[in-house]
């Protein structure tokens, strides 16, 4: 009983550590996915993060440029509506004609974005420029500002198309008014020409990588300049692109978008000047905004890969020892079971008689000591009976001593089976004389129980042709006692139990006696 409850604790608290085996992995687990899991989301939100920063920083950059590409028109047209009102004012005599010469001259040289001043008569000579060795018998009647002025009856300023200039072979931007006769009809026009490198200097100035780009187109989707300029930059057809889709719906704004030209996913940041009919627009390069970004993730993906290794393997090592503990564990619990099992072997065998099964003489002895005692203590009547085979010596000499043995397991079986209380012990006393202590039993009881011994054994029927009844009998002795401490002992028990069982046999054996003298 005892040893079914400590294997069924032990069974338990095995259930228990194997289960925390898998806890410990699976908390393992849990904490090397959670470090992976919030850093894949610091990643990403760092990320987010960036490309919202470069979203922010196109938008900035587009209207600044923007604000400079105003001002810079701005100053243009201001010094161009002067010269035409002094045109119309004053004509074009050979004196204003030199006057403005000197004019120009001072101009060009206090605004370095403005390259040239020119005026054309209405055939589109060349009548004054800001030049110092202008070239001579010029005419402008070709170009797209001058046929504009001269079929339109429109005295704004008008921004063409980039040219390359007649006089010094570099592209400009041109900004153009009408001059306007008396009656109104058309007189020529004034033109100030822009350097584009001057725009591409500002815009220079700007880090937008390598494959980043800043261009300033007109709204009727002709480019003015790209930086870094591409071959067919100056003067290109922007009407398919998106970006000047998305500024003629838009004043300002930022897109992703992938160029048809080059491949390259770019963050782009728009913005219409103010006053005048362009757009700017800066766009960079989403890999290059992403490189730092991707340089911090990977060193980050290094670092937390290198902390769950040594997680994992902290953690395997421990589940290791772990499970290592619990089979040892295992290997202490089961030889302990067999050693107990052994124990219980060796101690029923040094307590049992080989042959019969019955208790040995050593078990007798310490359980009569055992209920002795118990018997003064609770002053109970302890009985005990005495049994000797009768004429055994004549049946071996008859059977053959083995098959004395097998009679001797008989009787014992015989015994055994008639053995109604548990606390009853039955036990080979020695050679074929057995003993039955009989706890909590007087003297009339113990008769009685060794009566039914008699009878069972001789019901047996084993033939014993020496013997008067012609079958194994047995004679027994019996005696009782209340003991008294330090009046009593068991070997006074065991005397009168013998004397007892010397009377049955004297009185014709085959008989039960009890003590003659009771106490
Ligand atoms: P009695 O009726 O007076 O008891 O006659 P008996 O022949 O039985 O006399 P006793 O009890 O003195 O003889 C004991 C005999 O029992 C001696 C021995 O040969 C036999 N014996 C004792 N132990 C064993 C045993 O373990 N096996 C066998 N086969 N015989 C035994
Ligand atoms: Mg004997
Ligand atoms: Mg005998």
């Amino acid at each position: 009983m005892h040893t079914q409850i400590l294997q069924i604790q032990n069974f338990d608290s095995k259930i228990s550590r194997k289960s925390l085996v898998s806890l410990t992995s699976l908390f393992v687990i849990f904490v090397c996915i959670s470090i992976l899991g919030i850093d894949a989301w610091r990643s990403w939100s760092a990320r987010a993060i960036q490309l919202r920063e470069a979203e922010i920083a196109t938008a900035n950059m587009s209207k600044a440029i923007a604000q400079h590409a105003d001002d810079t028109i701005k100053s243009a047209e201001i010094t161009i509506s002067g010269i035409v009102e002094r045109v119309e004012r004053d004509g074009v005599n050979k004196r204003s004609l030199e006057r403005l010469h000197l004019v120009f001259q001072s101009r060009v040289e206090e605004l370095p974005q403005i390259k040239g001043l020119f005026v054309f008569d209405k055939n589109g000579n060349w009548l004054v420029t800001s030049l110092s060795n202008p070239p001579l018998n010029l005419n402008n009647s070709d170009r797209g500002y001058f046929i504009y002025h001269r079929d339109n009856h429109n005295d704004s300023t008008y921004i063409g198309d980039p040219i390359q200039s007649r006089s010094s072979g570099s592209w400009v931007i041109t900004v153009s008014r009408r001059i306007n006769n008396p009656d109104g009809s058309f007189a020529g026009v004034v033109l100030a020409t822009l350097d584009i490198n001057y725009f591409n200097r500002f815009y220079d100035s700007f880090n937008i990588g390598e494959n980043g780009a800043i261009v300033l187109v007109l709204n009727r989707g002709i480019m003015l300049t790209r930086r870094p300029v591409l071959a067919d930059s100056i003067g290109k057809n922007m009407l398919t692109t998106t970006v000047f889709k998305e500024s003629s719906v838009n004043p300002k704004g930022t897109f992703v978008v992938k160029s048809a030209q080059d491949g390259v996913v770019r963050l782009n940041g728009f913005q219409r000047l103010s006053k005048y009919p362009l757009f700017v627009s800066v766009a960079l390069s989403k890999d290059e905004v992403l490189k730092e970004w991707l340089n911090d993730t990977y060193l980050h993906l290094v670092t937390v890969a290198m902390l769950i290794s040594v997680l994992a393997a902290f953690g395997y090592y421990v589940v290791k020892q772990m499970k290592l503990r619990l089979s040892a564990e295992v290997e202490m619990l089961r030889s302990q079971a067999a050693l107990q099992a052994l124990n219980q072997t060796l101690e029923r065998l040094s307590l049992q008689d080989g042959l019969t099964e019955l208790a040995n003489r050593r078990n007798f002895d310490i359980t009569l000591e055992e209920e002795f005692s118990r018997a003064i203590r609770n002053s109970t009547s302890l009985a005990l009976v005495m049994i000797d085979v009768d004429h055994f010596k004549q049946y071996n000499d008859l059977y053959g001593h083995a098959q004395g043995d097998v009679c001797l397991k008989k009787i014992s079986a015989a015994i055994k089976s008639c053995q109604s209380r548990a606390g009853d012990l039955a036990a080979r006393y020695g050679g074929e004389e057995l003993a039955v202590i009989l706890p909590t039993t007087d003297i009339d009881g113990a008769v009685a129980v060794a009566e039914k011994f008699r009878l069972a054994i001789k019901n047996l029927g084993l033939l014993h042709s020496g013997n008067e009844a012609g079958i194994v009998t047995v004679s027994a002795g019996v005696q009782a006692m209340i003991p008294i401490k330090d009046l009593n002992s068991p070997s006074e028990l065991i005397r009168a139990a013998d004397q007892a069982l010397y009377a049955a046999k004297h009185s014709g054996r085959d008989q039960v006696c009890a003590a003659t003298r009771p106490t």
